[in-house]
């Protein structure tokens, strides 16, 4: 996928120096269904998903209170029909849902109407929940189906938020250049999976979580890094099941409260995304 154009040159709002997304997948057991391939999960790494709705959410949700943060959560329609009392304390807080799958349908080769089924499905719930439709997109595990892109487009999506190239946001080249979908780049060093996603099961035995002084010091680095240059994104990735143990939130409040002291502007994705998309009509329009 080639950037047909990308936001080198940018400038944040208010002289901020980086815009920062605090994004949260609140996938609970359907995250480790879709690692270990759709497979029955044993019930020990059901209930480490399960740690999301009971416990972490409610735990991400109150540093987002006591430091009145805005923030990004991408959830499933399943989930929305499983963790409806879960899912209705993020939307009354008036934070933001993405379409994040059905059913966390990671599967690459999903067909055009397939996935359009589930964006309809999934769409009608957050519509539900929210009161519109979700203005944002990010694939499950990662993975964005070939004819993802295009769907989008086609259904008004204002961003993506799943692809690795750059640390700018761009418009990829499948959009082309009317009702152009922005994409927000994330990075698996900036995501919570890469230092403690943990689990026992066959084909997927990963028995290792970083103490969180060490995951401080990297994101603090990218953060420096990428605030120094002045036109970046910073798209932090998140699991509630994950980041929601209590050491990890005291870590990531720590982090919050750096980054704003050093120039962030921490938005959400449909708040950035609507920022760049205007910075491109603007800058497009001075040229002709
Ligand atoms: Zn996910």
């Amino acid at each position: 996928m080639i950037a047909l154009k990308n936001g080198d040159g940018i400038q944040w709002p208010g002289g901020k120096r980086i815009a920062v997304m605090l994004t949260f997948d609140f996938d609970a057991e359907l995250l480790r269904h879709s690692v270990i391939g759709k497979k029955t999960i044993g019930f020990s790494d059901f209930s480490r998903g399960q740690y999301g709705p009971h416990e972490g959410l409610d735990r991400c949700l109150a540093l987002l209170d006591r430091q009145h943060l805005p923030a990004t959560f991408f959830i499933p329609g399943k989930i929305i029909e499983e963790y409806p009392d879960a899912v209705k304390k993020i939307a009354d807080r008036g934070l933001e849902i993405g379409y994040h799958g059905y059913e966390h349908d990671s599967t690459l080769g999903l067909s055009a109407d397939e996935e359009r089924s589930n964006m309809e499905k999934s769409e009608a719930l957050i519509e539900k929940l929210c009161g519109h439709k979700p203005a944002g997109h990010r694939g499950p595990l990662d993975v964005l189906q070939e004819c993802s892109m295009a769907l989008l487009q086609e259904r008004g999506y204002l961003y993506d938020s799943t692809l690795k190239d750059c640390d700018w946001p761009y418009i990829p080249q499948e959009c082309g250049p009317r009702t152009p979908v922005i994409e927000l780049p994330t990075e698996p060093g900036i995501d919570d999976f890469s230092y403690y996603y943990f689990s026992y099961a066959d084909e997927a035995t990963i028995t290792c979580t970083y103490p969180n002084d060490y995951v401080y010091g990297i994101w603090k680095d990218y953060f420096d890094e990428l605030a120094s240059e002045g036109d970046k994104v910073m798209v932090l990735k998140f699991h509630p099941q994950l980041i929601g143990r209590s050491g990890r939130i005291r870590m990531l409040e720590q982090l919050v409260l750096y980054m704003e002291q050093n120039g962030a502007w921490i938005a959400s994705c449909q708040e950035v995304a609507q920022y760049v998309r205007d910075f491109y009509e603007q800058k497009e329009g001075a040229c002709q």
